[in-house]
């Protein structure tokens, strides 16, 4: 849904799942709680759509979550309401196998979901140049200069900063 006039264009490094949690949290911001339907299904909807995110998804919670979203828009008195669903069930409908890799696999094809994905360091591109170390907030890489780098994934708080700072493409997030 567009909305009032809004597009946004996503690749393959957007996550699908974080991306109707994005939409299903403003919207639960946005409810102003009169009806229940909407209050607290948009508040379950966003739950659910967490530990998805988080790696506690279940069996059974895409099914729930479409479920709820029936009752949202079947049950709720405005258009809020009636429309808030529709990231949930968009996302389902054409991303299905990006929830079921977060749910059975444990794993964000995307590589956003902090709490699923792990950074690497690939020895034969990197170059020991340093830079990761330079910008890691956590030391969590580390390496002799010339020589590859690696990257202690117990100290890595998923921040992004090395990836972005690497000019040999040598690190990876899975
Ligand atoms: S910035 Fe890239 S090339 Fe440089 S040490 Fe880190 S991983 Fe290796
Ligand atoms: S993602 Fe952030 S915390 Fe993790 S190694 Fe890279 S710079 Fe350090």
């Amino acid at each position: 849904m567009m909305g009032s006039g809004g597009m946004i264009v996503m690749d393959e490094s957007s996550c699908m799942v974080d991306v109707a949690k994005y939409f299903t949290t403003f919207l639960q911001e946005e409810s102003c709680g009169k009806c229940v339907p909407c209050r607290e299904g948009v508040r379950r909807m966003r739950e659910i759509l967490e530990d998805i995110c988080t790696g506690k998804g279940k069996e059974g919670d895409v099914a729930l979550l479409e479920k709820i979203a029936t009752g949202v828009a079947d049950g709720s008195l405005c258009a809020l309401g009636g429309s808030a669903p529709n990231p949930v069930l968009s996302t389902i409908k054409y991303f299905r196998e990006e929830y079921d890799a977060h749910i059975r696999e444990h794993r964000c094809p995307a590589g956003v979901c902090k709490a699923l994905i792990t950074y690497s360091i690939d020895p034969e591109k990197c170059t020991g140049c340093g830079l990761c170390v330079k910008v890691c907030p956590t030391q969590a890489t580390s390496g002799e200069k010339k020589k590859p780098h690696k990257i202690d994934n117990e100290k890595c708080t998923r921040c992004g900063a090395c990836i972005e700072s690497c000019k040999f493409d040598a690190i990876t997030v899975k």
